[in-house]
């Protein structure tokens, strides 16, 4: 049979996930399965796709940071360009798929698919939600319904968009829900929304050889401005203010912000409401900005990659 070809990169996560009895769904070790292991699992998945695995690393996603995303990148770039790979599928914890999620969906044009999945019970657990995740993932990315959206992420039998995607519950089965991210399901696979079209600059991964440090920073009623300087004296070279209501900045901030801006740091001015637009105000510029629809962590990944492809700040926002 001519099945699609499938490379799947395991990089750990709960769905890799062991405890010491099956009944513990939050006292366990993240990423201690191989990828093999998460395949043995759904025996059935050869059925769909004849698959190809590597394992870049196995990790707890809250350890992830600019150094793994551009390797993971990288892998998915060398699959993407390799005529005998026909879509990629990436297993990775839910704690940070977001980001993941966000900047391959920036780095890549569509094409071939990207579908990234997850769980949120270990892989040890009486009805681990991980290899039917995993199931669905691959069923989606063989089908090729992706193929014109992007980035996807493939959770709790829904299919959502990788610029859209927000993790919302610690501990519930689907996490992700709530949001406006689900543009279709998995089973069958299929869509409910037509792709979207943010920016994307599929020719910057070749010239990347670092990410720049950008820093969030949550701002509660009261909260001492000074946090900017210390993350500014740290290198940082943008800072994202994760502020209350329509990213409304405290007056008592504003001379930080001035001095920040002074010293060509970047400051974009993000909700900490977790839903809707935050719009431009007056004072906005270049180097100050409203985060639009992206969330605190999309806006400051969006950072990232502009600062180090030497582009406008606001470029993927
Ligand atoms: N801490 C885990 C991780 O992000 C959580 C998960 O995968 O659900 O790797």
């Amino acid at each position: 049979m001519n099945l699609p070809r499938i490379h799947l990169i395991a990089t750990g996560g709960t769905i890799a996930g062991v405890a010491d009895d099956r009944a513990s769904t939050t006292r366990y070790q993240a990423g201690s399965l191989a990828g093999h292991a998460l395949l043995e699992a759904i025996p059935e998945v050869h059925g769909f796709a004849r698959i190809t695995i590597s394992q870049p690393f196995n990790l707890d996603s809250k350890d992830l940071g600019p150094g793994h995303w551009l390797q993971l990148a990288r892998d998915v770039a060398e699959a993407l360009v390799d005529p005998a790979c026909d879509a990629v599928v990436v297993t990775h914890g839910t704690d940070t798929l977001e980001e993941s999620a966000f900047l391959l969906d920036r780095l890549f044009a569509p094409g071939k698919p990207v579908v990234l999945t997850c769980a949120m019970r270990p892989a040890s657990a009486h009805s681990a939600d991980g290899p039917l995740n995993l199931l669905h993932a691959v069923q989606v990315a063989a089908s090729g319904v992706t193929r014109q959206t992007g980035v996807v992420a493939v959770i709790n039998e829904q299919i959502h968009a990788a610029s859209r995607l927000h993790k919302r519950h610690t501990r519930a089965l689907d996490a992700f829900e709530g949001g406006d991210s689900v543009i279709g399901w998995s089973d069958p696979p299929s869509l409910d929304l037509g792709p979207e079209t943010p920016a994307r600059l599929p020719g910057l991964l070749s010239s990347l050889s670092e990410l720049p440090r950008v820093d969030v920073l949550w701002v509660g009623a009261g909260s001492e401005p000074d946090l900017m300087a210390s993350s500014i004296s740290h290198g940082a070279r943008a800072i994202v203010l994760c502020l209350p209501g329509n990213g409304s900045l405290p007056a008592v901030w504003l001379d930080a912000v001035k001095k920040a801006l002074a010293r060509d740091v970047i400051v974009v001015r993000s909700s900490r409401t977790g839903a809707g637009r935050v719009t431009p105000q007056p004072g906005d510029g270049p180097m100050l900005f409203a985060s639009g629809r992206l969330t605190p962590p999309q806006a400051r990944i969006a950072l990232m990659l502009a600062l180090a492809g030497q582009l406008a700040p606001a470029h993927f926002f």
